[in-house]
């Protein structure tokens, strides 16, 4: 390949960048990475780097999988592409979509395929709104979500999102979505107790659902555990008292387990962790790792009753694409025979979760918490007031972000809060690795806050 220097300008010259301010590009070339094997990352000067993001929380399985390209190859010769519209399918599609039933719990049975996690929440906005018009209910159309939360870029996906950023750029929300608080205890609890403010902010949907009135209500939205908005694990008393609102006033719970789902969490997906019953769950990332873009809405038998007794006008060239449906049903089962959500669960999860806890005694850090294995320290100048940094400070965790990538680890911020989440592949050694190195990310950090 051309050298790093000429990679990254042709780069900063002819490639946008989701997410990304070029301007910072043409200064500070990209990293180049090259290639990937288990949970290492080798970029083009050679560096090894530790991703404590499993990508964009989605090489669950880790990287360098043989099984997965082969799959792909295979799946290539035989059939590159068909589409499943109208009255044609194709084994992958079938095969992926009745593992997918065996492997959702309660009734979830039935898979509607979408190329991504964003394509995936745009199809439950149309659906649960048809799903209301169908059974004579025009006017139960809006959908409630939460601020902060993600969901994805398209249109809708990041109107349901609660990502003030993302709305003020093309107008969003559309019309029908709603936002309640989010169950961000350390940054919004107050006075109040964890416990308590976990069923405060369960009732503001309470609230909402009143406000608009439960004819009008289609649907809440919501991530197990909040992820792209900082690894938000909620109180124990929110998600009990969220799905007793759903149940008392019919409206629809849709679960968006794009990052939660395949593991990630200690169980096949986060709505088990948390104890959720959903009618709906958005999945992407995992179900392939990553390895081709894939994703898709699982609907209760309820749903796909209503659902199905229609036309629903809705689909995409590539909905149960098969290259990317026999990859996906390969990493499955590589998911299945390693048992991968039962490690993270019993071994990485619980072994993360203390070494991880090791940080809270860092000056720097307010807050250690994690669900399996996703995890955030919150960065404070001060633990006791739960106090936030004040600019130019405000960027504590884009430093320490970049003291991470200075030691070979990639960790994400969000503001002051750094977030992880591993290939679920990831060994204990490699955990001690990773907060070892986030450590040394953290004392750096604040040695150059106090230069
Ligand atoms: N939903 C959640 C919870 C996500 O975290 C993401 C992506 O990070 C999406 C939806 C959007 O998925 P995609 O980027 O595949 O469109």
């Amino acid at each position: 390949h051309l050298p790093t220097a000429e990679l990254q300008a042709l780069d900063a010259a002819h490639h946008m960048h989701p997410f990304t301010h070029a301007a910072g590009l043409a200064q500070k070339g990209a990293r180049v990475i090259l290639r990937g094997e288990g949970c290492w990352l080798t970029d083009s000067e050679g560096h090894r780097i530790l991703d404590g993001m499993a990508g964009l929380w989605c090489v669950n399985a880790g990287y360098g999988r043989e099984e997965l390209a082969q799959a792909a190859a295979a799946q290539m010769r035989e059939l590159p592409f068909y589409n499943t519209f109208f009255q044609t399918t194709h084994v992958p599609a079938i095969a992926l979509a009745a593992k997918l039933a065996e492997l959702a719990p309660g009734n979830l049975n039935h898979v509607f395929f979408a190329g991504s996690g964003s394509e995936a929440n745009d199809t439950n906005i149309r659906l649960v709104r048809q799903f209301w018009a169908a059974q004579g209910k025009p006017d139960k159309q809006v959908i409630i979500s939460r601020r902060n939360a993600y969901h994805g870029s398209t249109m809708g996906g990041a109107s349901l999102g609660g990502m003030a950023a993302m709305h003020a750029q093309g107008g969003l929300p559309i019309p029908g979505i709603v936002h309640v608080g989010q169950p961000h205890w350390w940054a919004e609890g107050g006075e109040m107790t964890p416990e308590a403010f976990g069923i405060a902010r369960a009732r503001e949907l309470e609230a909402a659902i009143a406000d608009l009135g439960e004819d009008r209500v289609a649907a809440f939205i919501a991530e197990p555990v909040q992820g792209a908005g900082g690894v938000i694990v909620p109180p124990a008393s929110y998600w009990p008292e969220v799905q007793r609102i759903c149940d008392a006033h019919d409206i629809l719970l849709i679960a968006d387990e794009v990052i939660t789902g395949f593991g990630r969490t200690g169980n096949w997906f986060g709505s088990q962790t948390m104890g959720l019953r959903p009618d709906i769950m958005t999945i992407a990332k995992g179900l392939s790792s990553g390895y081709q873009p894939i994703g898709g809405s699982i609907l209760s038998d309820r749903v796909a009753e209503v659902i199905g007794g229609i036309e629903f006008n809705h689909g995409y060239t590539y909905s149960g694409h098969p290259v990317a449906a026999a990859v996906a049903l390969a990493n499955l089962r590589i998911l299945e025979d390693e048992d991968l959500p039962g490690r993270v669960g019993r071994i990485t999860g619980p072994y993360l979760a203390r070494a991880w806890a090791g940080l809270a005694d860092h000056p720097l850090v307010g807050a250690a918490e994690t669900c399996g294995l996703m995890g955030a320290l919150q960065l404070t100048p001060d633990k006791a007031a739960r106090a936030r940094f004040a600019a130019p400070e405000g960027t504590a965790g884009l430093r320490a972000r970049e003291r991470c990538f200075a030691n070979d680890l990639v960790m994400r911020h969000v503001g002051d809060r750094m977030i992880i989440a591993p290939p679920l592949v990831i060994s204990e050694d490699e955990v001690d690795m990773l907060v070892a190195r986030a450590r040394t990310a953290l004392d750096e950090t604040l040695a150059g806050l106090r230069a």
